[in-house]
């Protein structure tokens, strides 16, 4: 039982958005728009929550935000406080009641909680918590949080105390908004894997992912939640409170190479400067002589203009992406494959024809869509293919809240380098060492994770998760 709740978390992708209106806004149109600009972080469900005098009124539903709320649900989402999420699973609990923010009614009033993360120790907690009676109504970690915050405010003088218990209870990475009666807070794991900033619209203050949802609402970027810090946002204004950090922050990196938004600022350094310096730097490591640089759209398309830059070659737009193809995209069977990544992607023929082509793309996963794209481009009469991944191989699932898959099934982790050239049929094949994409944050204040490379993750993963992501 508890390797399904396992299961429902370990490929999962979210974003987080909430607002205290200390001025005359309407939080729910403004949860709406932070959650369409953080939409890329997850397509399969997405919800608001608001507190209206001490009550939480909430919307939540599978689908993409625009699908799922329209202006008579906003209005009806009235209050002073919201929270938002928006989120993507691919496993098997694609599930409505599995959807985010997650409310409950406990002894004290109403909480609700929206998670950007994954806990590695949920499923122990969980059915410690069974054991002594409690019930669950999902099969999601955010509730076992929740669970806990609530058991330990019951005891506790304040929300803070509960959630600094809490916080030495789960291990995993956490990105959290919270709505209790009459605050919103904002809490960052220790090692703060997952991005939390702030921001500020007029005398109101906004909690999101990433920076570009403080752009959507109009907010000022103020400063990010650092690791192991909980803000508490009430009518008097922000409190900080830093809980105990033991180690060296872990940032997530694939957060700069594939996940964040290019217009977004995680910890104090430029996704989009990041990406450049990823295509800088691969060039000089791996030089060859070509006609063009394309990128792959669209998370490949800055390290292929950096790559050009610091190249010399030009850049050029060599493949166009259908914009209307998303994650619900109803995929053809296997005979039709090829039909499914060219109704995403297409060659510019007048582009690529008779022309050595160097394709720039952010990451290989399985190498599927990769062998995919450089057929397109052969096809469109590319005389060579040479292709550039701004980021080291990927041989490691990630269990804190990036959706790669089991080993296995990662082409790096099964594969040399010169069969992934050949299985993707590549005339070359170049990865961005490690030493040079952690030089690409730029100003970066914090440490990153890069166990996806290595394989050393930043805390113990039990024994069985692995087991079961591997597959063996
Ligand atoms: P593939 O060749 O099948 O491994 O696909 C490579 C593509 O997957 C690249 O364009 C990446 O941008 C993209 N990618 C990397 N990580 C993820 C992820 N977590 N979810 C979806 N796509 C991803």
């Amino acid at each position: 039982m508890y390797n399904d709740i396992r299961l429902d978390k370990l490929n999962e992708e979210c974003g987080v958005f909430g607002i205290f209106n200390n001025d005359r806004h309407d939080v729910a149109h403004l949860t709406y728009y932070g959650l369409y600009s953080l939409q890329h972080r997850g397509q399969e469900s997405a919800g608001i929550a608001v507190n209206d005098k001490g009550t939480i009124l909430y919307h939540k539903d599978m689908g993409l935000v625009p699908e799922i709320f329209n202006k008579v649900v906003l209005e009806h989402l009235r209050g002073n406080i919201a929270i938002g999420h928006v989120r993507y699973s691919t496993t098997g609990a694609s599930l409505r009641e599995n959807a985010q923010p997650m409310v409950i009614k406990y002894r004290n009033g109403q909480m609700a909680l929206a998670h950007n993360g994954n806990l590695v120790n949920a499923a122990e907690l969980r059915g410690k918590m069974e054991e002594t009676g409690t019930v669950f109504q999902s099969t999601i970690d955010s509730e076992v949080i929740l669970n806990l915050i609530s058991r330990y405010r019951i005891s506790s003088g304040s929300t803070v105390e509960a959630i600094t218990k809490t916080m030495k209870d789960i291990k995993g990475s956490y990105a959290l908004v919270l709505l209790t009666s009459s605050k919103l807070i904002g809490i960052r794991d220790p090692l703060g894997i997952r991005p939390l900033c702030i921001g500020l619209l007029d005398n109101s203050f906004v909690l999101a992912s990433e920076t570009c949802a403080l752009d959507a609402v109009g907010a000022e970027y103020i400063r990010d939640v650092n690791p192991g810090e909980i803000v508490v946002i009430d009518e008097d204004g922000l409190k900080s409170y830093q809980t105990e950090v033991k180690e060296k922050s872990q940032v997530c990196i694939f957060e700069f190479v594939y996940f964040a938004r290019p217009d977004s600022f995680i910890d104090g350094a430029s996704v989009h400067t990041a990406r450049m310096e990823a295509g800088r730097l691969l060039s000089r490591e791996h030089p060859v002589d070509a006609d063009i640089v394309i990128g792959v759209p669209d998370s490949g398309l800055t390290a292929a203009l950096g790559y050009s830059l610091e190249s010399g070659i030009p850049y050029g737009q060599g493949l166009i992406k259908n914009r209307y193809v998303g994650r619900t995209f109803i995929q053809p069977d296997q005979s039709q494959r090829e039909t499914g990544v060219r109704i995403k992607l297409n060659a510019i023929k007048s582009e690529i024809e008779g022309k050595r082509v160097i394709m720039v793309d952010d990451s290989i996963v399985r190498g599927t869509t990769t062998k995919r794209i450089v057929q397109i481009l052969k096809n469109a009469g590319a005389k060579e293919v040479h292709m550039r991944v701004s980021s080291p191989p990927i041989k490691y699932p990630c269990y804190f809240g990036i959706d790669t898959p089991s080993r296995k099934q990662l082409v790096a982790s099964t594969h040399s380098l010169e069969d992934i050239r050949q299985m993707i049929g590549a005339d070359s094949l170049g990865y961005l060492s490690l030493e040079g994409l952690l030089k690409t944050p730029v100003g970066a204040k914090h440490s990153f994770c890069t166990a996806c490379f290595h394989g050393q993750y930043p805390m113990e993963v039990p024994f069985e998760m692995d087991k079961f992501s591997c597959g063996c």
